[in-house]
């Protein structure tokens, strides 16, 4: 990987983390963070996660917040200057194409990107949760019109147990891959990265790696590929059609050749 500006958009405060670790370590002078949604979905309040008590969603926002931020200062970010949270409400990604379209144009234009790393691309046999499927699509918007590469987590296939037990780009994809192996150092390093997120506290058992792998392929952001595999179905999730409605609808309505 060169050393050209690099925007890592997550559609939560903790997916930068996950996908991207040890990359924006071995790079922070480079890295720029976009987290697009709140994080937080509908709850119960207070609540108690990873040994604190959240007394309302905005407390528990804020917390989500802190936790990828102090990750983020120790991989060695600039947190003031490089990172920023859209505020979109979580789970509610399709209802804000345009907003997270504009957001992400505003940041590279200003920051002078290069290049985007981002969720996967819809599509395939693979379900991803539905904020991080419009979060790649807007991401590929911007890519496009600006002329700027842009690259994708792998998606995350899951054992019986629901731990991560591969990551995978579909073959038909033709993509192009770069991939870090982590030092014993690194290892290390993400582990204890991973433990900040304690409100979070599945994710170091989840997601454990030894690598990160990113891809990048021909996508046309107009064009979402028809398929029945959208992460969905809890209440407070939009269902595929929606999805797919809300990404036309943006095309028909604002998006500027
Ligand atoms: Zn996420």
């Amino acid at each position: 990987m060169d050393n050209r500006r690099t925007l890592y958009i997550g559609a939560h405060a903790d997916d930068v983390v996950i996908n991207a670790c040890i990359t924006i370590n071995r790079y922070s002078k480079s890295a720029y963070i976009l987290t697009m949604t709140d994080g937080v979905p509908f709850g119960i309040y207070p609540k108690e996660l990873g040994g604190i008590t959240l007394d309302n969603h905005d407390e528990y926002v804020r917390q989500r917040l802190n936790e990828d931020k102090s990750a983020m200062q120790i991989l060695g970010l600039n947190v003031g200057e490089r990172y920023t949270n859209g505020e979109i409400p979580d789970g509610e990604s399709y209802k804000n194409p345009e907003k997270i379209v504009s957001i992400i144009e505003a940041l590279v234009k200003r920051e002078k990107i290069g290049r985007i790393m981002t969720h996967s691309f819809p599509g395939g046999r693979h379900p991803a949760h539905p904020d991080h499927e419009i979060v790649s699509v807007c991401s590929y918007i911007v890519g496009k019109q600006y002329g700027i590469e842009v690259w994708e987590y792998p998606r995350f296939k899951s054992d019986v147990t629901g731990k991560q037990a591969d990551r995978i780009f579909f073959e038909e994809e033709k993509i192009e891959t770069v991939r870090h192996d982590f030092t014993s150092e690194e290892i290390s390093l993400r582990d204890k990265i991973m433990r900040i997120f304690i409100t979070q506290g599945f994710i170091i058992e989840k997601y454990n790696a030894t690598f990160e792998v990113f891809g990048r392929g021909e996508r046309d952001p107009g064009n979402i590929p028809d398929t029945t595999d959208f992460y969905c179905g809890a209440d407070y999730r939009p269902g595929p059609q929606e999805l797919k409605k809300a990404i036309n609808d943006f095309f028909i309505t604002g998006y500027r050749n």
